[in-house]
Parts: structure tokens; sequence; C-alpha cells
């Protein structure tokens, strides 16, 4: 199964991508964590990424569409994959469908959480003091979701347009084991469909 998650920072998209991840046996690609890893490599472009993510901005579209176009064609992703935090902008999704495309691949689910931007702000706080995340403060996550307004929220709508049969549209202001119930029940649907 193919499956992406669109989502705000902080809606909880993370969480619900590794348990539906671990569930069904697929990889869970978060190109956050996956850029998080390469911080620790301690190198140039480890202090440039460092910059940019801790400031709330986006990482270059280039360096991302590799990263995605190495895992995807990777054994790691042959059972199928989560994307989750990709694609963010409209050229990473130009890039995305057009590799979906040379690959003969398609997407089965994309789901899409919806929350208010409060709510964000609260989770945001307690998760800083858990995760000890740089980029978790209020004024860093402020930019972090003007860029999501700027920049992700039209990709999440073309998808929407483009893919309005495989487009779920998910509260994300309740608790992780209901929303969780309500992905299982869509991605169970979607395997009764012979989908996989
Ligand atoms: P996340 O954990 O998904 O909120 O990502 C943390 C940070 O990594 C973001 O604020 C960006 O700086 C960077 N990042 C993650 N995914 C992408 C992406 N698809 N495009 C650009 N930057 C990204």
């Amino acid at each position: 199964m193919k499956i992406i998650f669109f989502g705000p920072p902080g809606s909880g998209k993370g969480t619900q991508a590794k348990l539906i991840s671990e569930l069904i046996g697929i990889s869970h690609l978060s190109t956050g964590d996956i850029l998080r890893d390469k911080l620790k490599d301690g190198d140039e472009l480890s202090l440039k990424l460092k910059e940019i993510m801790s400031s709330g901005n986006l990482v270059s579209d280039d360096i991302l569409n590799k990263i995605v176009a190495d895992k995807l064609s990777s054994n790691e992703c042959s059972n199928g994959f989560i994307l989750d935090g990709y694609p963010r902008t409209l050229t990473q999704s130009e890039f995305l469908l057009l590799f979906m495309k040379s690959k003969k691949f398609e997407f089965d689910i994309i789901f899409n959480f919806k929350i208010n931007f409060k709510i964000v702000e609260e989770r945001i706080i307690l998760r800083s003091e858990n995760e000890k995340r740089s980029d978790d403060n209020i004024e860093v996550i402020k930019t972090r979701l003007n860029k999501y307004m700027e920049e992700t929220y039209p990709v999440s709508q073309f998808f929407g347009s483009e893919f309005s049969d495989k487009f779920f549209d998910i509260d994300a202001s309740r608790e992780i084991s209901q929303i969780q119930k309500e992905l299982m029940e869509i991605v169970k649907k979607g395997r009764k469909l012979g989908e996989i």
C-alpha cells in the first residue's frame, strides 16, 4: 500500500503514520526524521540543514527529492510506504508524481489531517519538553505554520482535487486511539478493494 499523510506540524500525523506502518508492515518515511538523522553527521551539509530546520524554514526541494527518490527505489519500500512530511511544496509534488508514473506506482490513500492552530501551538510546547527538538518553540512554530499555509496547504488541495476518491479529511483534534481507529477502517476498506 502507498499512503500519504498531509497535515500541519503538530497535528499528530507522525504518530499516526508510525502506528499504521507498524500495524500493516510497510515503511514509514518521515522526511523530518531522515533529516534529523543527517544532522548527526556533523559535516558541512548538516550544519546548513540545522540552521534551516531550527528556524522553521524548508530545506531545498533538490535535497528532499533526492532523499525520497532513493528511499522509494530501495528494497525497504518494496511492500509499500507511508510518506509523512513530503511532498511539502508544489515542486516536490510535481517531482513525486512524475517519479510515481515512471515506476508505474499509484497512491492508495491520502490522509489530510485538519486541526485548529491554537491546539497545535499547545501540543508543540508540550512536545518541546518531552523531545527537546530545537524547532519546537513558539516563534519557530509560527514560522512552520506559515510555511505550511503558504507552501503545503496548496499541495494538499491539489491532491484533494486530483485524487478525490482516495483523499480523506481527518479531524486531528481527537484522541490518538480514536484517530487510529478511523484510519485503520479506511486502510482495511482499501485493502478489501484489492488496492494493495
Ligand atoms: P517535520 O518533522 O516533518 O516537521 O520536519 C522538520 C523540519 O524538516 C521541517 O521544518 C523542515 O525544515 C524540514 N523538512 C522535513 N520535510 C521536508 C520537506 N518535505 N521539504 C522541506 N523541508 C522539510
